[in-house]
């Protein structure tokens, strides 16, 4: 190993900033959210069976539901913009701007050149677990989304039902294409209900049992006509192992509310980034 320099210890006690401060970011009209909410009404519902996936349409300014049913079940989320799937949830722009975690008045964030939110957490039953001792916390965005390719790298397996397999399924079915078309379109996820975090001395990605329960839900505002996909994730509660068929899984239920006319008072679905896309050139 490299021997340090003398003010090794100096250069490893500066304190760190934040990347991207988040004052600076608009904040949600949660207040208005709320009380939208309140009003709304379920138009529809679609569950996505064990081991397999789901997806559901979303018009701007209407909220979707995703609830725990019947036993612990982590899933992972896809979500476009109905009209152009190029647009897309931005797992890593999300992190940046939010932190590792999401809960309520967090958003979505989509891909470039769009960089809008795509949708808003108005409620997070887990919000109380907050950050346990191991650094662990509820709905990752630094996981990507179990997928096969990694389980044959790893493990030498052909295993069909990662979520990642799960979600081009399902849009696949949506969209009436064959999978190798749908496939390209599944990006990295928001691992609703997983509970995660990086240990302190190897840095190393972990998941622990998800503290989800029955009746445990997370439920979204969408700000642009969204398509959504949700895969129950083959890890069940990701307490042990995901890309197999060991553990216990369960359904995960979708519901789509619609909100009162006129409850969203002024608001407006955004426009997308308002970069020029000059580039310097
Ligand atoms: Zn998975």
């Amino acid at each position: 190993m490299t021997v340090p320099p003398k003010d090794a210890d100096a250069r490893r006690a500066i304190a760190p900033v934040i990347v991207y401060p988040n004052d600076s970011l608009a904040a949600p009209d949660l207040a208005l959210y709320t009380a939208a909410l309140a009003t709304a009404e379920r138009v529809h519902r679609v569950m996505a069976p064990p081991r397999d996936a789901c997806t559901f349409h979303v018009p701007a300014g209407s909220f979707f539901r995703i609830t725990s049913v019947e036993g612990p079940q982590v899933g992972d989320l896809n979500l476009w913009n109905a009209q152009d799937l190029n647009e897309r949830f931005f797992s890593g722009k999300t992190r940046a701007l939010h932190g590792t975690h999401l809960t309520k008045g967090e958003r979505m964030w989509s891909s470039l050149p769009y960089l809008r939110p795509m949708a808003t957490i108005v409620e997070d039953s887990l919000d109380w677990y907050g950050v346990d001792a191991f650094g662990g916390s509820v709905h990752d965005v630094i996981g990507t989304r179990c997928d096969p390719y990694t389980g044959k790298l790893l493990q030498g397996t052909q295993y069909h039902h990662c979520c990642h397999s799960n979600l081009t399924r399902a849009l696949a079915r949506h969209l009436g294409v064959s999978v190798q078309a749908a496939e390209p379109h599944v990006h990295d996820v928001l691992n609703v209900f997983m509970c995660t975090g990086f240990t302190r001395d190897t840095g190393q990605y972990f998941m622990k049992a998800s503290p989800v329960r029955p009746g445990d839900h997370l439920t979204f505002f969408a700000e642009i006509d969204l398509l959504g996909a949700l895969s129950a994730c083959p890890g069940g509660d990701c307490s042990s192992e995901h890309s197999s068929d060991v553990a216990v899984c369960y359904p995960l239920q979708v519901d789509v509310l619609t909100p009162a006319e006129g409850s969203l008072g002024a608001w407006q679905s955004p426009e997308p980034n308002g970069y020029d896309r000059s580039h310097g050139v």
